[in-house]
């Protein structure tokens, strides 16, 4: 089966949906959190939640950046300048955008950035 580019497009469509409710959610519960902490009278309990706390801003950070990037990408379809490497003009292998529809980048240029940023 041969994926097209139309096919991406609608999973990235449902992508979006998926990371704006995670975001949501995330949102929402993050909240409840920070009402929740100094409530309390047990230290072990306000540990517990602050390390909480922790994990839910990075790992809402984390699907800010994704949801970004799913944008980005729709907007790119939409520009028709979709699955083209932003950085060398190329066209970006149709099997990685499967693996990652959302990527702007070419796998030789992705590992060269990934290289670059020391990763
Ligand atoms: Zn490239």
């Amino acid at each position: 089966m041969t994926t097209t580019k139309s096919k991406l497009y609608s999973e990235l469509l449902d992508l979006h949906v998926t990371f704006r409710q995670k975001l949501e959610e995330m949102e929402s519960a993050a909240v409840l959190d920070v009402s929740g902490t100094g409530y309390t009278n047990h230290q072990a309990d306000d540990a517990t939640m602050v390390y909480d706390q922790t994990v839910n801003a990075s790992t809402v950070r984390s699907v800010k950046q994704r949801l970004r990037q799913i944008e980005e990408a729709l907007a790119r379809y939409e520009a028709g300048t979709y699955g083209i490497c932003e950085n060398c003009g190329r066209e970006i292998d149709i099997a990685r955008l499967e693996a990652i529809p959302y990527t702007s980048l070419c796998l030789r240029c992705a590992e060269t950035r990934d290289y670059r940023a020391g990763i």
